[in-house]
């Protein structure tokens, strides 16, 4: 596996790829590798010939309480598990070569960003949006892979980039969970082992909607009641927000049968903030 710190070597690095033919496939992440990135890099490998990965943990997506600080950083393992599971090259940019002196370019995203995630981090979007902008500028993959457990970003994300013409195909994979149902973060690592066992109030209730809805339930406010039922009836799981959204505009439904919709939900479970979300298919469809 190579490794790139810098930009200009990575660039000659692919151009040769390309030469070669090979198309290639890019993975974003911020490091702290679980199951849940190591999925996209299966996927990657299966529709792509080479597989590029970033690690770079993102100032600009952070709000100023947030945990950017102490974001775990495990640079060691996650090369070895990268290269264990067969990525054939990782960038780990600086954060002074992303953002150098004077840099002043932000991306901002439309109405997607405006709910949810937008609402609770504000400028969080415009941050995800420049550093997916500029690795994106950088590796120019044929494909760009990203998780279902962040729907708002990949929405977001496939928005900028039918919008600002970038022409690669943004591919979204499913979201990996633990056995008890928990979707793999690397946040999870905050929680302590009661903690941990409460967050899975977050899954379970998303779960009991979605089984209500299969048996006929289409109302957006008792779906949401189900869950928060869930997080309320856990007194270590506060929940920040349960929004029922068309699964397209993310505009909020209140009858879930004739569009596809999905729930999603941000919860704090002591001060780790953990989001997760369910898709509720079109029964019409
Ligand atoms: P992060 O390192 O948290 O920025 O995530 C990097 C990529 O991995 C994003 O596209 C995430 O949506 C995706 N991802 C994170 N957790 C999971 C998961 N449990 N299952 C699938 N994809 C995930």
């Amino acid at each position: 596996m190579r490794t790139f710190q810098q930009i200009g070597p990575l660039r000659t690095y692919l151009r040769g790829i390309r030469q070669e033919g090979k198309t290639i496939g890019f993975v974003p992440t911020m490091g702290a590798l679980h199951a849940g990135h190591m999925s996209l890099v299966k996927r990657a490998e299966q529709d792509c010939d080479i597989v590029v990965m970033s690690i770079f943990v993102n100032p600009t997506q952070f709000g100023p309480n947030e945990d950017y600080n102490s974001y775990p950083r495990v640079l060691q393992q996650d090369l070895q598990l990268a290269s264990n599971s067969g990525v054939d090259a990782v960038y780990t940019p600086s954060t002074e070569d992303m953002y150098p002196a004077g840099f002043q370019t932000l991306i901002t995203p439309g109405p997607l960003a405006a709910y949810l995630e937008g609402e609770h981090r504000p400028g969080h979007f415009s941050g995800v949006c420049t550093i997916v902008a500029k690795l994106l500028n950088i590796v120019q993959p044929d494909r760009a892979f990203f998780g279902q457990k962040d729907y708002q970003q990949a929405r977001i994300i496939e928005q900028m980039v039918h919008d600002l013409n970038f022409g690669y195909e943004v591919v979204v994979a499913p979201t990996v969970r633990a056995e008890d149902g928990l979707a793999l973060s690397s946040r999870n690592a905050y929680l302590t082992e009661e903690q941990r066992a409460a967050a899975c109030a977050i899954s379970l209730g998303l779960n009991d909607a979605l089984r209500a809805y299969t048996a006929g339930e289409c109302s957006a406010k008792a779906l949401r009641e189900i869950v928060e039922c869930r997080c309320r009836n856990e007194a270590l799981v506060s929940l920040e927000y349960c929004s029922i959204v068309n699964s397209l505009t993310l505009e909020p439904v209140e009858e879930v049968c004739s569009v596809s919709a999905v729930i999603l939900i941000a919860a704090k479970v002591g001060k780790t903030r953990l989001i997760d979300n369910i898709l509720l298919p079109s029964r019409t469809s």
